[in-house]
């Protein structure tokens, strides 16, 4: 007998004949003798629903303990449907909020962090042969008050559920039949990996796969949590993502992802003296924005340019900072665009090869696509491009580092 933990995402849940196919499947685990706890999303729609009424309610930074309040009644709807479901089919089912559940997170709302769960509130319910069925994505912090976890938060709450039951497997149902070496639903010739490292999938999700919420990729490799990512419309298997040791096929590049929702920010004429980069990336950090790639121009007659990129949602405050900021350390002008895309390239296998860097940035150009900033990593590479091209530079760099293998000459 196991103990299985199951996450169903919205696409999943998304009516209620496919809410009745969730239940089945829970149906025929519980009867394979396992015992098993479940975690799922809003129905799809739902959140983005919610998240436009805060907004029209709102405006553009309705109150986060409100907004959060919102939100999450998305996950208590399908809680209750799936126990429904389960029980009319001569099941034992009994559905947790966050809160009765006891999940508890610290006070950042909208992007909570969990500090513990309460795992006697769902052994009770095991205990008593029943599916235990959770809401995932939300909690409470120590005054009671509900949080969020962040888009795609029920992964995390579907992971941290599996760490503190020590269950046998975590098992991540979702649209697609596993973690691809792209989006398959951008490029169709996208391949299913077998295996993932933690690592890769890590730098997937921060870098755009939006399969797992990388959170839940953290806390999987932090409490080693056999993660399996499948779909909840085939039996077929999925993904496991795993220690590096256990990952089979070494690949060069083993994923391209993208970002669509960015944004850069350049500051001209910033004087070349210590200090101006504290001065104008404070403001910025205190609103709680999170600046991604930096670039710092080479030094002409005292003066440099500085380019950074900011979620695209954050772009008009971070705009505005940086032009106050600006002002102060008498840079000569900030300019903006919010009509750029990031793509990546991810893989282990980069760190034993020479060359892949360069192979990417041919490969762009031999499309036209001009390359505005560039950061590397050990295992990745990422650009910025002009948005309109992301599908084109995507569908280019797969077919050359996946579909053709391009094996970029090696550094031996
Ligand atoms: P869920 O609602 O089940 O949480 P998500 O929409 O959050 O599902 O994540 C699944 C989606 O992730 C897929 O439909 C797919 O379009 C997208 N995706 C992006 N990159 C990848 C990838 N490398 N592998 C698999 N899916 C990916
Ligand atoms: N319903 C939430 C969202 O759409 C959480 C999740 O589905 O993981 O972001
Ligand atoms: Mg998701």
């Amino acid at each position: 007998m196991a103990l299985i933990v199951q996450k169903y995402g919205g696409t999943s849940v998304a009516n209620v004949e496919r809410i009745q196919n969730v239940a089945r499947r829970v149906v025929d685990t519980a009867a394979k003798g396992h015992r098993v706890a479940v975690i799922v999303s809003a129905m799809s729609g739902e959140t983005d629903a919610l998240v436009a009424l805060a907004l029209a309610a709102g405006g553009d930074r309705p109150d986060p303990r409100e907004y959060d309040a919102l939100v999450s009644t998305g996950e208590q709807k399908t809680i209750a449907l799936l126990a429904m479901a389960i029980q009319r089919l001569g099941a034992k089912a009994r559905s947790f909020t966050g809160a009765q559940m006891g999940m508890r997170t610290d006070a950042a709302h909208t992007r909570a962090r969990i500090v513990s769960i309460e795992k006697e509130r769902i052994f009770e319910a095991l205990d008593a042969g029943a599916v235990a069925v959770i809401a995932g994505f939300q909690g409470t912090d120590d005054e009671g008050n509900i949080t969020t976890l962040g888009r795609g938060g029920s992964d995390t709450s579907a992971v941290a559920v599996a760490a503190a039951l020590e269950a046998d497997v975590c098992e991540i149902y979702t649209d697609v039949n596993g973690v691809y070496t792209t989006d398959p639903n951008m490029v169709p010739a996208a391949r299913k990996l077998a295996r993932v490292s933690f690592e890769e999938m890590l730098e997937m999700a921060s870098l755009g796969a939006k399969v797992l919420q990388i959170r839940s990729v953290k806390l999987a490799q932090q409490y080693g949590v056999p993660l399996h990512v499948r779909s909840s419309f085939s039996d077929e298997e999925g993904t496991w993502v795993t220690r590096e040791e256990d990952v089979m096929e070494r690949l060069v590049v083993s994923g391209v992802t993208y970002q669509r929702n960015e944004a850069k920010i350049r500051v001209r004429g910033v004087k070349d003296q210590p200090g101006v980069s504290a001065r104008l990336f404070t403001p910025i950090s205190d609103a709680g924005i999170v600046v991604d790639m930096i670039v710092q121009n080479a030094s002409e007659e005292g003066s440099t340019d500085i380019t950074f990129t900011v979620p695209r949602g954050d772009f008009k405050r971070a705009f505005e900072l940086t032009e106050a900021a600006g002002r102060e350390v008498g840079a000569t002008g900030v300019a903006g665009d919010d009509k750029i895309a990031k793509v990546s390239i991810v893989g282990l296998g980069m760190k034993d090869h020479a060359g892949v860097a360069t192979r990417m940035f041919q490969t762009l150009a031999d499309e036209g696509i001009n390359i505005q900033m560039i950061s590397t990593s050990e295992i990745k590479v990422s650009v910025v491009i002009e948005e309109k091209y992301t599908e084109l530079a995507v569908r280019a760099l797969h077919a050359a580092f996946v579909e053709h293998g391009a094996a970029a000459p090696t550094s031996e």
